[in-house]
């Protein structure tokens, strides 16, 4: 699967960073997933390779304005371009009426079903091939992380073996490879698990949303990306005149230790770091505990999982 941070700033907008929202694709959909939409991110879509009309989903962490003001303006957009595929919208509660009243008042009508589910801490999403779990994190408001976690996917196809058994290739490699039983000419059956190796754990991706404690994360274990704020140094927090509820870089760096973590992205980065360098101080801070992959997003950032 695919992210894109589209953006990577805490609280407001730098000339380099937009506000909180994050593009998730998997292979073979062609539609998407958002994570958070803060004020303009159907601009950044527009300056990305992401489609607004194939966005099916969107996962807000939780109410603060840096996380949800584009919203109204995403749907209307999405409306103007005749999507008519519902879309979903997931998030804590008081978003359904936070966004009744908005399309009430400035009269927005979609083209399109938008059906709203308004999440419990602890609430499991089953989507099929993966499940999303909804973790309560600790914020000045309701907050949640969101846990995506796969199926066991099937093993690697080993066309060495497919070879041996003389079955030929093409669209049955294919059909081997999704899993289903073939039956050759010569009247011969295979089964799936001849060609492919043994079955590999679905990958684990978090995604959190604005928190003062990583640890909430700590049963999750050892997943392939947690995608977290470090929103300070420890030193620039410890300044602080009034403690906002995020996570310092020290902090983030030592329970992602802790938890295994393989790779991990610290987004939701303060407007003071506005330099290379004081980006590095972050990556730095983070890099003294943790010693897995590690990086400090930057808006139009894709990576792979
Ligand atoms: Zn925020
Ligand atoms: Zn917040």
């Amino acid at each position: 699967m695919r992210l894109t941070f589209l953006g990577t700033s805490a609280g407001v907008p730098t000339r380099h960073r937009n506000v909180s929202a994050l593009a998730l694709e998997r292979e073979n959909e062609s539609q998407w997933s958002l994570f958070d939409c803060g004020e303009a991110t159907q601009h950044q879509i527009l300056k990305s390779r992401l489609s607004l009309y194939r966005l099916r989903r969107i996962f807000i962490t939780h109410l603060h304005g840096d996380h949800l003001y584009g919203l109204c303006g995403l749907l209307a957009s999405r409306g103007m371009l005749q999507a008519d595929a519902p879309l979903e919208l997931y998030g804590p509660p008081g978003l359904d009426s936070f966004l009744r009243h908005a399309m009430e008042l400035s009269q927005l009508h979609l083209p399109f079903e938008l059906r709203i589910r308004e999440l419990n801490a602890g609430e499991i999403l089953d989507f099929g091939p993966y499940r999303i779990e909804t973790v309560a994190l600790s914020h000045s408001i309701t907050s949640y992380g969101y846990v995506l976690i796969e199926a066991p996917r099937p093993g690697r196809f080993d066309p060495g073996k497919a070879r041996e058994l003389r079955i030929p290739e093409g669209p049955l490699y294919g059909r081997l490879q999704r899993g289903e039983t073939i039956r050759l000419e010569d009247g011969r059956v295979v089964a799936p698990e001849e060609v492919l190796g043994p079955s590999r754990p679905g990958r684990r991706v978090i995604v959190a949303g604005d928190n003062d404690r990583p640890e909430l994360f700590e049963p999750y274990g050892t997943v392939d990306l947690m995608v977290h704020e470090a929103t300070y140094t420890q030193a620039d927090f410890d300044r602080l005149p009034r403690k906002y509820q995020h996570t310092t870089a020290r902090h983030l760096g030592i329970v992602a230790q802790e938890m295994g973590v393989a790779h991990l992205v610290a987004t939701h980065i303060s407007p003071r770091y506005d330099t290379e360098e004081r980006v590095r101080e972050l990556y730095r801070e983070i890099r003294e505990h943790y010693s897995g992959k590690l990086e400090i997003a930057h808006d139009f950032m894709e990576l792979s999982v």
